[in-house]
């Protein structure tokens, strides 16, 4: 279960500039949903999921996740916590270059309990995004959708409840944006696990079982009906 309860994100620039990046959200998901939060840039989507994962600490409201609020552990226990509950796939690729993609998918199984069997769990990632053919390729040398569906597979290998997707379709066309959907959806199929995904693409609305706009800073959820392309 992901609890925000009047969470606040705002950002403090030079001189007095306040950026008021995400506003008194309320957002509860229980457990199983593929929560879809469609928005424009610059609207709030990567800070929000940000402080849903632990990576940001919000201004004021609280983030708890099974409820636990990431921001009362110790710092120790925070790595390990994300680690274990949470997996994240950035909206820039962020493959670590010098390393092959079988290290790439292993590489967040540091910071993690289980260590058994990672090798193992890592080609089935791979087989399971279409790349077992790539182990021992590097970033470079993937087109920018296998590198986002190896990003997708590191971020399983802890096999974590919560996956935490910003924008994993964006500088797709529009067949490869539709591959990594299926995928989307067959992760959530495979679970039980929780996905929330964020999107400035309204037309990707329509694979989640629940549907939010982020507008300014925002929250609300909306239904399927209620989007308007104009908004975007
Ligand atoms: P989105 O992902 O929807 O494009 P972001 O969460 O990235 O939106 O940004 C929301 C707002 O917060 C934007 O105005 C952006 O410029 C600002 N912002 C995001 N990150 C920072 C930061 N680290 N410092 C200052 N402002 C930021
Ligand atoms: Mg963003």
């Amino acid at each position: 279960m992901i609890d925000l309860q009047n969470v606040t994100k705002h950002y403090r620039l030079s001189g007095d500039v306040l950026v008021k990046a995400v506003e008194d959200a309320n957002f509860k998901v229980a457990d199983g949903e593929f929560v879809l939060i469609v928005g424009r840039s610059g609207s709030g989507k990567t800070t929000l999921l940000s402080l849903i994962g632990g990576l940001t600490k919000p201004t004021s409201g609280k983030v708890a996740v099974d409820e636990i609020d990431i921001w009362t552990l110790r710092d120790s226990q925070q790595s390990k916590f994300r680690a274990e509950k949470i997996g994240f796939v950035f909206q820039i690729p962020s493959l670590i270059p010098t390393m092959t993609v079988m290290d790439n998918v292993r590489l967040p199984t540091m910071f993690a309990q289980r260590k058994e069997n990672v090798g193992e769990r890592a080609l089935k990632l791979l087989e399971l995004v279409g790349l077992s053919q790539k182990t021992d390729a590097y970033p470079a040398q993937l087109s920018v959708g296998q590198q986002k569906r190896v990003a997708l597979a590191r971020a399983l290998i802890n096999n974590p409840k919560i996956l935490l997707a910003d924008e994993p379709t964006s500088d797709l066309d529009k067949a490869t944006e539709l591959e990594i959907m299926n995928l989307m959806q067959q992760i959530h199929a495979d679970g039980p696990r929780t996905i929330v995904m964020v999107t400035h693409n309204l037309d990707l609305a329509k694979y989640g079982t629940q549907v939010h706009r982020m507008a300014n800073g925002i929250l609300e959820k909306v239904g399927m009906d209620s989007l308007r392309s104009s908004d975007f």
